[in-house]
């Protein structure tokens, strides 16, 4: 035995090809983990929510989640300034409320301590830089399988009867590709708003924001403040509404005058409002779209933009509005009016996509083309073999523990009915009499 080790070991060290087989075997051997409970991929805001949910009705889950900390997308992609766009009461999770000493649109670093405390509360522990390559639905076993890469390419299979998609509309930044980017690099800089932190870097440079959804909308304001010039790329219409109204924000306005009156009508309400704030829009280069800002919301999921004093620096011209961008230079950017500007930096705040489709091998409940699932609000939670999605409905947090609550409930369902659950993993691997 003796003689056999140390003659491996001497394989081991001297011939390339055994090396190899080794790094191949490792690689393919992965470890398999048995789930009792849920395996919930992403430990953003609604993959704690969801847990949370089942953990207060007993039922036990596990997160993976790709990055080293919960909510990495409020922690690790967004920028200083940031607070919450909707008031507090429209952003809590599940089961536990806001501290009534955050202000009504709490900070970020305090949305992100909220955050910490929920997932303490709950004792909710995600398995971290655990990246979900692959999930499939096993129709042999009748289970999920679902495959994570770690940081050194380790992978672990989790078995599991119920998987709970949290990765999120935004899971991954859109970048278009504009001609000429490679060029305008030389000199310049390109950065998507997920890597901007703050205006404090451009002090003095002149900026061209692309986008004008609220997360261009804020950038702009930001390299104001930092005495930055910034201009933004408009190329679509945009509603832009006031954050408050009548001293109360406009989402709940929204929200209370919808209990009575019709979408139509509530439109027209808040544009009217709109129009005696803020003016005239439009003269300033933000046309408005056709439909109105809930029924647009409703239909299309396009969020308007909640001012929070962009508008007032546009309207001053420390702001400016450009058109499309029809090409980049070195230094300069061309225009498709035929206009050329000189810039020293381009901020893409075009926005994020879901990733679903890259590693969930599954065709009914989500689309491929956009990651999202394809049943509209408020059925897109459920789909088929114990497949969930919490965070796809286009309405924000407040969408997020929506799914929540609906998946725990459903979820709990199937744990109590089948009191034997504990058995039920194992007995599905016994060859049927
Ligand atoms: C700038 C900004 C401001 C916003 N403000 C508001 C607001 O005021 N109110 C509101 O309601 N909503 C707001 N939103 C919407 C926002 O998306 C939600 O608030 C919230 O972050 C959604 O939570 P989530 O858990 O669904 O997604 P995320 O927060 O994106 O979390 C998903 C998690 O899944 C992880 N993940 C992704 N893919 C994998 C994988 N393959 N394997 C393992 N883990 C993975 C990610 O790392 C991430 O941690 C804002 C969004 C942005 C970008």
């Amino acid at each position: 035995m003796e003689n056999y080790s140390r003659e491996m070991e001497g394989k081991r060290a001297h011939d390339p090809l055994f090396n190899i087989e080794l790094k191949k075997m490792n690689k393919s051997s992965q470890r398999c983990v048995c789930v009792p409970g849920p395996v919930i991929v992403g430990a953003g805001p609604s993959g704690l929510a969801a847990a949370a949910c089942l953990k207060e009705r007993g039922v036990p889950s596990i997160i993976l989640e790709r990055s080293n900390c919960i909510a990495s997308l409020w922690q690790l992609k967004t920028y200083d300034r940031l607070r919450l766009h909707l008031p507090k009461q429209f952003c809590e999770l599940p089961l536990m409320p806001f501290p009534s000493s955050f202000p009504t649109y709490p900070s970020k670093q305090e949305f992100i301590g909220y955050l910490e405390d929920y997932a303490k509360k709950f004792d909710l522990m995600p398995t971290f830089s655990q990246t979900v390559s692959h999930a499939a639905y096993d129709e042999t076993i009748g289970l999920w399988r679902v495959r994570s890469v770690g940081l050194k390419e380790e992978t672990t299979e989790y078995v599991c009867r119920w998987l709970i998609v949290a990765t999120g509309e935004n899971a991954e930044a859109v970048l278009p590709e504009i001609e000429g980017m490679k060029e305008f690099e030389i000199g310049g800089m390109i950065k998507h708003t997920s890597s901007y932190k703050s205006g404090d870097e451009f002090a003095g440079k002149r900026v061209l924001v692309v986008g004008c959804g609220n997360s261009g909308m804020e950038v702009c304001l930001d390299l104001c403040n930092f005495n930055a010039r910034p201009s933004v790329v408009v190329r679509d219409t945009v509603h832009v509404l006031p954050r408050e109204m009548l001293g109360r924000s406009t989402f709940g306005l929204s929200m209370w005058l919808l209990k009575w009156l019709p979408m139509r009508l509530v439109d027209r309400l808040l544009l009217l409002m709109s129009r005696l704030m803020l003016g005239d829009t439009a003269r300033l280069g933000l046309d408005r779209p056709k439909l109105g800002p809930l029924e647009l919301k409703n239909l299309s999921g396009k969020t308007p933009v909640l001012d929070v004093g962009t508008l007032a620096k546009i309207k001053s011209g420390d702001i400016k509005i450009c058109p499309s961008i029809r090409r980049l230079k070195r230094h300069t950017v061309e225009f498709v009016d035929g206009r050329m500007e000189n810039f020293d930096a381009i901020i893409l705040a075009t926005g994020y996509k879901s990733n679903v489709p890259s590693w969930l091998k599954e065709r009914e409940m989500f689309s491929e083309k956009d990651g999202l699932p394809r049943r509209p609000f408020p059925n897109g939670w459920k789909g088929e073999s114990g497949l969930y999605a919490v965070g796809f409905t286009k309405r924000g947090l407040l969408g997020a523990s929506m799914d929540a609550k609906r998946i725990a409930e459903d979820i709990e369902r199937c744990w109590k009915a089948d009191a034997k659950h504990l058995t039920a993993f194992p007995r599905s691997l016994l060859p049927q009499s």
